[in-house]
């Protein structure tokens, strides 16, 4: 159907809803609202004629405002009113400064509609217009109780500082990158990244396109508070009862919570197992005093553990070589020997732990930048002064389980 056949059969138009469900309750608590049209008895998805700029813009800030119309006066009969999730284009907001829409909201205010319930679908990425006069606007909108979200973060190049400066309430991020075979680390770092920016923001995540166990699962382990997509609720006329996944929703937490559980326990074990093997190594070697014979002897006796070890003093500056693995062959690189890691994430927090609880301590994964893979790095005091680090490859983290 092109834009005039949509134009001239506007009685055809329906809002679709598609819920929203909640982590902390597993629970329905909105309702985003999609438009359709009815077209040789079956609804399509008005989606295309929204997205195409060649559209005049009357016509889509038109087709959009019947939806809403008709959306919102289903809403206000409702006992207990849900979210409702509206998209809006952020250009075609800004044509007016937002006036026409806040006015629509305060028109069905009167009529019985919470405004703190409504949220605001923005798609940050094609914006062109200025961001301080949209974010004004948000703010605005904000003293009315008005929650603002960032749509489709993750489909498209999003920007952290465009996101931070807009400060939503919620980031929508799309999963359909998850299923495609050609995602690569990357996409999980990125995605990584918009968690803590949202968790340093206080935005609440919520993930959408759902359509399979393993995004729910993906979704519940990233931090999503609101879970939306086929999986869980395809688009419909009508609403649905709140409770209507709540049993499966419970059930595949559970499941979720005890396989994370396992993998957690395994991260411990291995570092009370290390703790245990350093500690009778290290005391089995008694002329602690020259590091560079230390890691000898314990790259010797480390055998798969491990493929680098060196050991720094409680300000990161390196107290040995590094000794490497290289092609099964152990070398010293004494060009390492004074070099400063007080800078690494997490390196004077970890100092501190293990000063504080005498023992070692496992890293997360993360990417070492020589090598380029999944590592962890066990980290131990020697003494007071000086911690032994071993470098734990990616081989021996695959080779058991719930390591990686
Ligand atoms: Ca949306």
């Amino acid at each position: 159907m092109d834009a005039l056949e949509i134009m001239t059969n506007l009685h055809l138009v329906a809002p679709f809803y598609q819920a929203v469900f909640s982590a902390d309750e597993h629970k329905v608590v909105g309702y985003e609202v999609l438009g359709r049209i009815k077209y040789e008895d079956e609804y399509k998805s008005l989606g295309p004629f929204f997205h195409d700029e060649a559209i005049p813009e009357e016509y889509r800030i038109e087709v959009d405002d019947l939806l809403l119309h008709m959306a919102l006066d289903h809403f206000i009969t409702l006992d207990k009113q849900p979210y409702i999730f509206m998209n809006r284009d952020a250009n075609l907001l800004m044509i007016d400064h937002g006036e026409s829409l806040l006015n629509l909201l305060l028109k069905y205010q009167d009529k019985g509609l919470i405004l703190n319930k409504v949220v605001i679908e923005l798609t940050e990425h094609n914006f062109i217009g200025d961001l301080e006069r949209l974010n004004h606007l948000i703010t605005y909108y904000r003293t009315y109780g008005i929650k603002i979200a960032v749509d489709n973060i993750g489909k498209e190049s999003s920007n952290f500082d465009r996101i931070g400066l807009l400060n939503p309430d919620i980031l929508k991020i799309d999963l359909k990158e998850l299923l495609k075979t050609t995602t690569g680390q990357a996409y999980h770092d990125v995605l990584y990244s918009i968690s803590l920016l949202a968790r340093k923001i206080g935005a609440t995540l919520l993930y959408e396109d759902v359509e399979t166990l393993f995004q729910l699962q993906y979704a519940w382990k990233n931090g999503g508070r609101y879970y939306q997509g086929y999986f869980l609720h395809k688009p419909s006329s009508e609403l649905v009862c709140d409770e209507v996944m709540k049993e499966k929703l419970k059930e595949e937490t559970l499941h979720f919570i005890q396989h994370e559980k396992k993998k957690l326990f395994s991260v411990y074990d291995l570092s009370e197992q290390l703790n245990i093997k350093l500690q009778g190594l290290v005391q089995k070697y008694k002329k602690v005093d020259n590091y560079n014979e230390l890691i000898t002897y314990l790259s010797q006796n480390l055998g798969e553990l491990s493929f680098r070890l060196y050991v720094c003093d409680d300000y990161g500056f390196q107290q040995s070589a590094n000794i490497i693995k290289e092609e099964e062959k152990w070398s010293l690189k004494e060009e390492y020997y004074m070099k400063n890691w007080s800078w690494r994430p997490y390196f004077l927090e970890n100092i501190v732990r293990m000063k504080y609880n005498k023992k070692g301590i496992l890293s997360d994964l993360y990417s070492d930048v020589e090598s380029g893979e999944n590592i962890r790095t066990f980290s131990y005091p020697l003494n007071e002064k000086d911690y032994l680090f071993i470098d734990i490859p990616y081989e021996f983290l695959f080779e058991h389980d719930g390591l990686l």
